[in-house]
């Protein structure tokens, strides 16, 4: 048995009488960075994910580790600061996933060189000896070798500056592992439908429910963590059913378009488009990812749905800067997702507001929530979490360990154009599956280098239990290609049958329902 098998965890659950240290509901940056923390410092820990790891907003993200130059802009420099101190601090314990990028912002107007240089320096001041590169003016020439098939007309120069990129499925899918090796017990498909409370009306556990068998479960533990991103709501109307919304969703999309229409190993950044918004342009697994900052929407799902004026506007904007002009056609896959930002609220007094980027708010019935924050200060978040975990559950005092734990698949001397780089240290044993049945080193998309071999490791080690675990946070098919991911659905689905003893009817039943979601990702 592995340490990912579910049939094991399922196990470690199953005594009604058991009392966990803290119980992490949701499976996103915020939840894993939470359980990883708690595991870490010897608590015992459980995380329960009612779809898979990552499945919203966590595999939607603009894909950078970074202080974030908006804020930088807004003047607000301790968010920033706690930003780069932790993009730092990823780069060291994931250098498998974390990538040094250069960002170029080209200057269409004779004052920007100058604005653009001081302002970025002052970034690079506040990231320290965690610093990722000096900013530096570069000129049109530069800019252009730089950046084949930006717009020359009227370009003065522009300004480079180096921040982080990532993988952020593949992070999460790493940090369940790391979880796992630190002793906490982490399901994904697994629903937390009630709390249980205490008749002091403190919560003392929760009600969870196998998504795959339906069997229910009452679990009980002395801290619950509600961590579950724009649903934070649920869990709280779940304690208290007159609690006022917490979150306002905002959502953001990406387009993902091909490398031609900007073929370079850098990333285009503009920090005021036409109505005030970002746009970037970032290449990512051999794909463009372009995106921009978000709308505020008033409704949360799992599957967010990129609004049209949202698509038009990036593709208009882009088409500003690029000189081969992106269309609808050229769309390979469009994803939405929705950041958790804090609603505003007029009762602050329970509010303990830890920095702007994330809260993190204690109910009276003894629960935590956290919200907001980024993908770049999951770490931090969790640490915020579990200390006050320790001083709500009375847990033992423990000291954070997570600053300089190496997260699974942590390797150094990363090679970027290896299609399998995002394996890390287990790259060879990936590929070396192949031995087990040389049809499994061929591949799953005539277009696309991956192989079936993944599908199977991603099942046996990665619990990946649909075909849309495989194919949207395993390997990112989904994201960089939908008509690939739907054409690549049969195999899929027959491999992970074999491995998981399904049969026929679960197959089609996987091969229907990961076409009809992925056909979201299409531009029809
Ligand atoms: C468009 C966009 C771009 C972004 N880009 C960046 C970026 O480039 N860099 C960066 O640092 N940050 C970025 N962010 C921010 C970052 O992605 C988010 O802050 C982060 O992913 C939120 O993680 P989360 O765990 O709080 O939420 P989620 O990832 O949504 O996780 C919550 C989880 O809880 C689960 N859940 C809900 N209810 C239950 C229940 N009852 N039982 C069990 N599980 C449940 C859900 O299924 C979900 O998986 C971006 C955000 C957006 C929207």
């Amino acid at each position: 048995m592995t340490l990912t098998d579910r049939t094991r965890l399922i196990q470690s659950i199953s005594d009604p009488e058991k009392v966990w240290d803290i119980i992490v509901v949701g499976g996103g940056a915020t939840g894993l960075g939470t359980a990883l923390d708690a595991a870490s410092r010897g608590y015992q820990t459980l995380l329960l994910e009612q779809a898979d790891f990552a499945k919203g907003t966590s595999s939607r993200s603009t894909k950078l580790v970074h202080g974030g130059v908006r804020y930088l802009a807004q003047g607000d420099i301790g968010l920033v600061r706690e930003a780069l101190y932790e993009r730092g601090l990823l780069l060291k314990n994931a250098p498998h996933l974390v990538k040094n990028l250069s960002f170029i912002i080209p200057n269409y107007r004779w004052w920007e060189g100058m604005f653009y240089t001081i302002g970025l320096g002052i970034y690079d001041m506040l990231a320290g000896k965690l610093s990722f590169g000096p900013t530096k003016h570069i000129s049109k020439k530069h800019i252009l070798a730089d950046l084949p098939g930006i717009n020359p007309k009227g370009l003065h120069g522009g300004v480079v500056y180096h921040d982080g990129q990532f993988d952020d499925s593949r992070l999460a899918i790493n940090l369940a592992q790391t979880c796992l090796e630190q002793g906490a017990t982490v399901l994904n498909y697994f629903r937390v439908t009630g709390l249980i409370k205490n008749d002091r009306e403190k919560v003392i556990g929760v009600n969870a429910n196998d998504a795959e068998t339906g069997t229910t479960y009452q679990l009980k533990s002395k801290v619950i963590v509600n961590a579950t991103g724009v649903f934070v709501d649920e869990l709280l109307q779940m304690d208290k059913p007159e609690s006022k919304p917490l979150v306002r969703p905002s959502q953001g999309v990406h387009v993902a378009i091909n490398k031609s229409f900007m073929p370079s190993d850098e990333a285009l950044m503009i920090p005021k488009t036409s109505d005030g918004r970002v746009l970037f342009v970032v290449p990512w697994h051999d794909k463009l990812v372009v995106g921009t900052t978000d709308t505020p929407i008033d409704s949360h799902s799992l599957e967010p749905v990129a609004l049209e004026t949202e698509i038009d506007f990036i593709l208009n904007t882009a088409a500003k800067y690029l000189t081969k002009v992106p269309a609808r056609k050229d769309v390979l896959s469009v994803f939405a997702g929705l950041r958790p930002l804090a609603a505003p609220q007029h009762d602050s007094s329970k509010t303990k507001e830890i920095s702007r980027s994330h809260k993190l708010i204690v109910s009276p019935s003894g629960m935590i929530t956290m919200i907001g924050g980024k993908w770049t200060t999951y770490r931090k978040m969790g640490e915020d979490a579990v200390d006050k975990a320790i001083e709500i559950g009375g847990l033992k005092p423990e000291v954070c360990k997570t600053m300089d734990l190496p997260i699974h698949g942590s390797t150094q001397g990363t090679d970027w154009n290896d299609t399998f780089y995002f394996y890390g240290s287990e790259r060879d044993a990936v590929l070396a599956l192949a031995n087990e049945n040389p049809d499994w080193g061929k591949k799953l998309h005539s277009k696309y280098d991956y192989l079936q071999v993944e599908v199977i490791w991603a099942t046996r080690h990665e619990m990946a239990r649909t075909i849309e675990d495989v194919l949207a946070r395993r390997i990112r098919l989904l994201f960089l290609d939908a008509k690939a991911a739907i054409e690549a659905a049969l195999v899929v689905a027959e491999l992970m049958a074999a491995e998981l003893k399904k049969d026929a009817a679960w197959q089609e039943e996987q091969i229907a329902s990961f076409t009809k979601s992925a056909q979201a990702y299409l531009l029809h």
